[in-house]
């Protein structure tokens, strides 16, 4: 089956303002990423705040341009295009923000909120009966249409939010924490919106989340990233069975359990650390319980493990035949 969306070695560093007195550095977002997507798949990538999820969702959406390695959607390239060339492909590539209500201009009713993707577009002509779909798709009434976004729940927001990247018809939508700043009751509608809109729509999802219940809830695979790297890529059952990554396991463990009598862990022990000055070697060794002499001098690679199964650990397959504590 032809790829949805290949992504290949792609990194991305930023200048940081130095101190006084001290040098310029560079902060490495993202590292040396490699996966793909299948047309009609969710991939759930997960990981703590400030590991390089939002930069990666941004070099896919073509916002930014990676400084290395390339990212092909549906076979051509993302990366070398003017921007005149590269508007039909990004028209594909569609995006659900965390904030429905900082993502929607205050000052523009839905149905100009709506008709925007098909004016910027040149398809103007398809805006009257393009609102009337989109309101029908995600379960807003026609009325909605006259009102501005603060007349709305968070729930109903995020649903103008969905409508607008369902426009113009993408073909991948990337959702970045689209559920996280609602209420439990209504994360389930929403979750349930998304799901009905991928069977009706044929679409791909890449669900960004630091939340696993929602990974579990959405997506065949899950991809997990630690200080730009991604360290493990699994398919969804493997990973929530048999983690093959520590640092997998002690996001695992972490998940709360709705029993009192259980011990619930915190998140991973001991602070990420900067981004700016990561540690060599394996950059997760500070905090992991199998380290061995080898981690802090030497990156492992992200290896296959067999059955869609890869991690970057030097221990994987020991541990795996071990078994990790989880
Ligand atoms: Fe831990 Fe070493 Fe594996 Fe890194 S390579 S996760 S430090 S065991």
């Amino acid at each position: 089956m032809t790829k949805l969306l290949e992504v290949n070695g792609i990194c991305k560093s930023f200048a940081v303002s130095p101190a006084p007195g001290q040098k310029s550095q560079r902060l490495q977002a993202v590292d040396d990423v490699s996966f793909s997507m299948l047309p009609g798949e969710t991939l759930g990538l997960v990981g703590e705040s400030g590991c390089g999820k939002s930069t990666l969702a941004k070099l896919l959406m073509g916002l930014l341009e990676p400084d290395r390695g390339a990212v092909h959607f549906q076979g051509l390239p993302l990366s070398g295009l003017s921007r005149r060339q590269r508007r039909p492909l990004l028209r594909k590539v569609q995006m659900i923000f965390q904030d429905p209500y900082a993502s929607l201009n205050p000052r523009m009713n839905v149905e100009a909120i709506l008709s925007e993707p098909y004016i910027i577009h040149n398809r103007p002509q398809d805006a009257g009966q393009g609102v009337q779909q989109l309101l029908d798709a995600v379960g807003l009434p026609q009325e909605a249409r006259f009102r501005f976004p603060h007349e709305f729940s968070g729930g109903q927001r995020q649903r103008i939010g969905i409508a607008r990247a369902l426009a113009l018809k993408p073909d991948l939508i990337i959702a970045d924490e689209p559920v996280s700043a609602l209420d439990l009751s209504i994360q389930a509608q929403i979750l349930d919106l998304l799901r009905e809109l991928q069977q009706q729509y044929q679409l791909s999802y890449l669900l960004i989340s630091h939340d696993l219940s929602v990974i579990r809830e959405l997506c065949q695979r899950v991809a997990v990233m630690y200080l730009g790297r991604l360290v493990e890529i699994a398919p969804v059952s493997d990973f929530f069975h048999r983690p093959r990554h520590p640092y997998s396991e002690m996001l695992l463990k972490a998940l709360p359990i709705a029993d009192p009598r259980h011990p619930q862990h915190a998140l991973p022990a001991g602070e990420i650390p900067s981004a700016l000055a990561p540690p060599a070697g394996c950059s997760f060794h500070p905090r992991c319980p199998y380290r061995e002499q080898e981690c802090q001098t030497s990156a492992p690679a992200l290896t296959s493990l067999g059955n869609d199964h890869f991690a970057a650990c030097h221990v994987a397959e020991k541990l795996f035949l071990d078994g990790l504590s989880t």
